[in-house]
């Protein structure tokens, strides 16, 4: 457009994100030329190390640094009961509740035959080697409350059922339709409280 090439390759580059339109990204890039060289190599530097350094933990498919990830390696955690999600985004939010001591499984995604996401595509076949290895007493299905949600969270109950693991799903409460990770600590504090057998 009208502007230089670097700023507009700037401009497209925020444009990337979600949530940042043609206008925002035009103010953020203006904001950039306007810091401190030192600031900007450091925001790029974390932009790439980010990338870069972190990893899937083996065990529960969270991001992490270190593998297996620190919740896997805290040995104060209660290992009885793991608590499945879709993405790492509502490991964190459920940890910022601080109200759950358990594991986690991440899924990264969930079951959705209208976009041809089947069980193999996600993390499940690692959810059933560790029901087999580990002392799970529990396993809380805390997907989203979505269609894909939902069909992914009976799913992996029917598949664990026979096994006499204690399956749950948190309940509603929160928002149909939305994402854990909007819910509020309270409202997700509550659904974890009130879950119920599947
Ligand atoms: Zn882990």
């Amino acid at each position: 457009m009208h502007y230089p090439e670097p700023i507009s390759k700037l401009i497209d580059s925020f444009m990337k994100l979600p949530g940042i339109g043609p206008k925002t990204a035009a103010r953020l890039a203006f904001h950039v030329l306007d810091m401190k060289e030192d600031t900007v190599l450091a925001f790029s530097k974390a932009l790439v190390d980010a990338k870069r350094d972190l990893t899937f933990c083996s065990v529960c498919g969270h991001i992490t640094d270190t593998d297996p990830c620190r919740i896997c390696k805290d040995e104060s955690r209660n290992r009885s009961m793991i608590c499945v999600v879709q993405e790492p985004k509502d490991v964190i939010a459920m940890e910022k509740m601080r109200d759950f001591n358990g594991l986690y499984h991440v899924l990264h995604g969930a079951i959705s035959p209208m976009d041809g996401i089947g069980p193999e595509d996600i993390n499940i076949p690692d959810l059933l080697k560790r029901l087999h290895d580990e002392t799970v007493q529990e396993v809380i299905l805390a997907t989203n409350p979505t269609i894909e949600g939902e069909a992914t969270a009976m799913y992996i109950s029917r598949l664990i059922k026979p096994s006499g693991i204690r399956t749950t799903r948190i309940a509603h409460g929160l928002p149909v339709g939305g994402d854990l990770e909007y819910a509020d600590e309270v409202t997700l504090s509550k659904a974890l409280e009130g879950r119920r057998e599947l």
